[in-house]
C-alpha cells in the first residue's frame, strides 16, 4: 500500500464532534420520534460545510479527503444515525457519481449546489422487485425525441422527499440485463415525478425513505449521466465508494452504543457485565481499524472495493452486536421506548441491510479473495 499522504481529518473530526455534540445530539430523540431531520439542522450542516466535505473546492466543495469525510460521518452518526446517513447518501451516491461521471455542464448545474449544500442529493436504484439483484430493474426509459421518457417505481429512496437532485436508474429493455441500464439526473420538480409515500421504519428514523413514482417523466438529453447502457457501472461505482461512507456511519453508531454501555456499567458495575464491555470494545476497535484502512486505501489511490466491503460488513455487525449487548447490560431500562440503548439497537439493525446487505458484501469479498487472494485490495 502507498504511504498515506498527510490528512486534515483530525481537524474535520474536531469540528464535526463539537457540532454533533452541541447541535445534533440534543435532537437525536426528537429526530427518531418525529421521523424527520429538521430543515434548519440541514442548513446548519451546509454552513459548516459538512455537505461538501470530500468534494473538490473547484466545484464549490469543502475539500478534504476520504479520511476527513469518514471522520465527519462517524461523528454525526455517533450523535444521530439518521443525520449521518442523510449526509452519507447525499455525498456518496449522488454528488460523487456526478463528480466522477458528469459532464462540465452537469457539474455546473447539479454538482455545485450539492457541494455547497444548497440542495440535498438522493439515489434511486432499488425497486419493489429489485434490491440486491439490480439487473432486475423494471423502471423503463424510452427515447422521446432527442430526450428520454421514464416510467416506473423506486423504493427506499433516502433523502428523496426533500432532495434537489435525484439519480434514477432505468432500463431500456429488461431483456438486455445490466447492459440496458442507464443513469439519469432527475430534478424532483419534473412533471410526472412524485413522492408516493414515506416508508415508516424500525430504525434510522429521520433519514426519510420514500417510494417514488415516475409516471412519464420527460427528460432532456443532457439528463443522461455517463454513457447510455453504462448505468450499472455508475451505480456500482457509487455503491463501492459509498460503502466506506456507510461503514463510517455504522462505526459512529457502534461507538455511541459502546459509550452508552460504558456509562451503564460504570453506574452499576457487576462482574457479569465486564466481559460484555470488553467484547464490545474489541468489536469497536476492529471496525475502527477496518474503516480507517479502507479510507486510507481510497486516499492512496489503491484498490479498495473489498476493503470497503469488509469494513461495511464488520462495522455493521459491530453496531448490532454492541447495541444488543448494551440493551442486555441496561436490562429493562434498555428496552424502554426512547431509551438511548433502545434507539441505538433499532438504528444499528438497519446497517446490515442498507447499501448492500451483509450477504452481498460476503459475495464481493469471496469473489475478490478467489480472484486475487487476500492481497491487493485488502
Ligand atoms: C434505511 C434504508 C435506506 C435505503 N436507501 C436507499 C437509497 O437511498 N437508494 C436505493 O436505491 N436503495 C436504498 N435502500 C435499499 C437497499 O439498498 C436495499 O434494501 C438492499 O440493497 C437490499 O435489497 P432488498 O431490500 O430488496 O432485499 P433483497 O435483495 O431481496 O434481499 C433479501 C435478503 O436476501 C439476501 N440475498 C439477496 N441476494 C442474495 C444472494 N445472491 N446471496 C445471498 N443472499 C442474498 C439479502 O442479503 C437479504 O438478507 C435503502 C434501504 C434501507 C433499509
Amino acid at each position: 500500500m502507498a504511504a498515506a499522504a498527510p490528512t486534515d481529518a483530525p481537524s474535520w473530526r474536531r469540528r464535526a464532534r463539537d457540532f454533533a455534540e452541541r447541535r445534533v445530539q440534543p435532537l437525536a430523540g426528537q429526530i427518531d420520534r418525529e421521523d424527520r431531520v429538521p430543515e434548519a439542522l440541514v442548513r446548519e450542516m451546509a454552513q459548516e460545510r459538512f455537505l461538501g466535505v470530500g468534494l473538490p473546492e473547484e466545484w464549490d466543495g469543502a475539500g478534504g479527503d476520504t479520511r476527513s469525510t469518514v471522520a465527519v460521518l462517524e461523528e454525526l452518526s455517533r450523535a444521530s444515525a439518521a443525520v449521518g446517513v442523510l449526509v452519507a447518501v447525499h455525498l456518496a451516491v449522488c454528488a460523487v457519481p456526478i463528480l466522477v461521471e458528469g459532464t462540465s455542464a452537469q457539474k455546473e448545474r447539479f454538482l455545485r449546489p450539492l457541494a455547497r449544500g444548497d440542495v440535498v442529493g438522493a439515489f434511486g436504484l432499488t425497486e419493489p422487485g429489485a434490491g440486491s439483484d439490480t439487473a432486475r430493474l423494471a423502471t423503463r426509459y424510452s427515447r422521446e425525441g432527442s430526450g428520454f421518457l421514464l416510467r416506473g417505481t423506486k423504493m427506499f429512496t433516502s433523502n428523496a422527499a426533500s432532495a434537489g437532485v435525484i439519480l434514477v436508474f432505468a432500463t431500456r429493455d429488461p431483456s438486455l440485463g445490466s447492459h440496458g441500464i442507464s443513469a439519469f439526473i432527475v430534478p424532483p420538480g419534473t412533471p410526472g415525478f412524485s413522492v408516493a409515500q414515506r416508508l415508516d421504519k424500525l430504525g434510522l428514523r429521520g433519514s426519510e425513505t420514500t417510494e417514488l413514482v415516475l409516471d412519464g417523466v420527460q427528460l432532456p438529453p443532457e439528463s443522461l449521466l455517463g454513457a447510455e447502457g453504462k448505468g450499472l457501472h455508475v451505480a456500482l461505482g457509487a455503491l463501492s465508494g459509498g460503502r466506506v461512507w456507510i461503514a463510517s456511519c455504522a462505526l459512529g453508531v457502534a461507538r455511541a452504543a459502546f459509550e452508552e454501555m460504558l456509562r451503564t456499567v460504570r453506574s452499576h458495575d457487576e462482574e457479569w457485565k465486564r466481559p460484555l464491555l470488553a467484547r464490545a470494545f474489541a468489536e469497536l476497535s476492529a471496525a475502527e481499524a477496518l474503516v480507517a484502512r479502507a479510507a486510507e486505501r481510497k486516499d492512496a489511490g489503491d484498490p479498495y472495493v473489498e476493503a470497503a466491503s469488509v469494513a461495511k460488513l464488520v462495522a455493521a455487525r459491530a453496531a448490532v452486536s454492541i447495541a444488543s449487548a448494551g440493551v442486555d447490560v441496561a436490562g429493562s431500562e434498555g428496552v424502554r421506548a426512547g431509551a438511548p440503548a433502545e434507539r441505538l439497537l433499532r438504528d444499528a439493525r438497519v446497517f446490515p441491510i442498507v447499501e448492500g446487505t451483509t450477504e452481498i458484501q460476503e459475495l464481493i469479498l469471496a469473489r475478490g479473495l478467489l480472484a486475487n487472494g487476500p492481497g491487493p485490495s485488502l
